[in-house]
């Protein structure tokens, strides 16, 4: 497997080529850094995103309340994720950092406020 990869860790925007081969080896050129080599082995073997979203709330002055993941989440469980947060209304108050969700899909990842909502 070959793919074409652009760096996101900085500004740089390296562009790398990560091959994988049959033994699950994965070589990669074009990094600046190490932190490129690591993204690659990433995005090939576990990609992860961090996830944003809003959630119906109780509130008549702020119905909807911005969220995120607190850390990357794997790629298969966003779509899921993204249909439950869509169903859920949260009750206020909420403060920012709150958890809104607590360990999405069994991957030790929450959901958390991003902003305080209190009326
Ligand atoms: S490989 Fe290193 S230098 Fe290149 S974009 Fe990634 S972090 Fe920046």
């Amino acid at each position: 497997m070959r793919r074409q990869l652009i760096c996101i860790n900085c500004p740089r925007e390296c562009h790398l080529e990560a091959t994988q081969n049959a033994d699950g080896e994965i070589t990669v050129t074009g990094n600046g850094c190490a932190r490129g080599v690591a993204y690659a082995r990433q995005e090939l073997t576990d990609p992860r995103r961090v996830v944003t979203a809003v959630v119906h709330t109780t509130s008549e002055t702020m119905p909807w309340l911005p969220v995120k993941t607190a850390a990357p989440l794997p790629k298969q469980d966003i779509a899921p994720l993204l249909n439950r947060l869509y169903q859920m209304t949260v009750e206020v108050p909420v403060s920012c950092g709150e958890t809104i969700l607590a360990d999405v899909g069994g991957t030790g990842v929450n959901v958390v406020a991003t902003t305080e909502c209190v009326v």
